[in-house]
């Protein structure tokens, strides 16, 4: 299959880019590299040993998108462009509905006008809202987001849903994420935050190679086994690997499917950092510090439709996940940014 991956310069992106590369698939990329750079697209294609076909233009431009799709056709769309800060989301929220809605309606336009039919979308386990109950399942509705970036999914979900009851061609799958961390084995691509990293596995990874002093975790009053928050943290490339069943499955069929993407078990912060350690032989320093703003106790995913449909499960550990984020940061300690 020809598959185009809009923001595939990404971390998200590029792990998925080199999972469809060695399962066979052409890789097209579209990037305006407003949160990455070309860098990680040439090393997967180093590591793939097969070149991406490769454009820097912003989705929301669509002249340029529709010289591009119809200049190389592909089968099906991935669509990773957005912008994904949360906190940031908050300062700036029309920056975020402009660039996350318009790339998206964009992108449909497009796909329209030069008939390609398939897209799945990254979403987000946000979409479930404040006041879902544990473990997320698909079939619940979405809810009240708590904040700018997570109504941007929100909206998008409504969007393609909106458009695949008007265009009964259109085939939409509804990728929900849990907390992608890791990276890919060889260590040669990963994540590359700009600037303080909000999450909390490139923090963790920062300390660890001495770029931040001291991991703060924020609350340890939750009600939760020790105290401290817990997530449904997924490797990056098991995330990448069920991106490509998602697209076999979307290519063959019409209208709307949602899964979660996730293992269905949570970790709490200090179990992540405890696995950390062990993973890079030394003690990080962390103290504890206030609760975050709009951080929810736990969640996880019921991860039983993807296994169910898609034939997909999480296969990698938590110190699979540790161990494969200290080699990228060992080896690239400044990200992409020669050190
Ligand atoms: P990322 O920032 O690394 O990748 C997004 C890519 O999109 C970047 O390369 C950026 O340059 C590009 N982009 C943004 N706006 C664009 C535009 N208008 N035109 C062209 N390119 C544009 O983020 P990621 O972690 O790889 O996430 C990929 C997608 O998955 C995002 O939509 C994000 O919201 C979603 N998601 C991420 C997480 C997570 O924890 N990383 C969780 C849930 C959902
Ligand atoms: N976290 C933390 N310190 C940090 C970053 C994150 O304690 O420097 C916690 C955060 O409060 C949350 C968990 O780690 O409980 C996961 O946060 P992250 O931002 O990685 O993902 P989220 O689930 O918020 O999307």
């Amino acid at each position: 299959m020809k598959v185009l991956l809009a923001g595939g310069a990404g971390y998200i992106g590029s792990h998925t880019a080199l999972a469809l590369l060695n399962a066979g698939h052409d890789v097209i990329i579209v990037d305006n590299y407003c949160n990455s750079s070309p860098e990680s697209v040439r090393r997967v294609e180093q590591l793939a040993g097969r070149p991406v076909e490769l454009y820097e233009a912003d989705v929301r431009d669509s002249s340029a998108l529709l010289s591009i799709l119809s200049g190389s056709r592909p089968d099906s769309v991935i669509h990773f462009a957005g912008l994904k800060a949360v906190g940031e989301s908050v300062q700036v929220p029309l920056a975020y509905y402009r660039n996350n809605l318009d790339a998206t309606l964009t992108l449909l336009e497009c796909m329209g006008k030069t008939g390609v039919r398939n897209i799945v979308f990254s979403s987000s386990a946000t979409v479930y809202g404040e006041d879902a109950p544990v473990p997320y399942v698909e079939t619940m509705p979405r809810g009240r987001c708590s904040n700018p970036y997570g109504w941007t999914k929100s909206m998008i979900e409504q969007i393609l849903e909106d458009a695949a009851v008007a265009d009964s061609d259109l085939s939409v799958v509804l990728l929900r994420y849990f907390n992608p961390v890791g990276a890919h084995e060889s260590g040669r691509i990963g994540e590359d935050p700009r600037g303080i990293p909000n999450n909390l596995m490139p923090y963790i990874s920062q300390v660890a190679v001495g770029r931040r002093e001291c991991l703060n975790i924020f609350g340890n009053d939750y009600p939760t086994p020790d105290g401290t928050c817990r997530r449904d943290f997924i490797h990056v490339m098991d995330l990448a690997e069920g991106h490509a069943r998602a697209l076999e499955y979307g290519a063959g069929r019409k209208g709307v499917e949602v899964f979660n993407l996730g293992t269905g078990t949570p970790y709490s912060v200090l179990e992540m950092l405890h696995a950390f350690e062990k993973a890079c032989g030394f003690p990080l320093k962390h103290a504890f510090a206030e609760r975050r703003a709009g951080d929810l106790p736990e969640f996880w995913a019921d991860a039983g439709k993807a296994k169910r449909i898609l034939g997909w499960q999480a296969k990698r550990s938590l110190d699979d996940m540790c161990r494969d984020a200290w080699n990228w940061q060992e080896q690239n300690p400044m990200g992409y940014q020669p050190s």
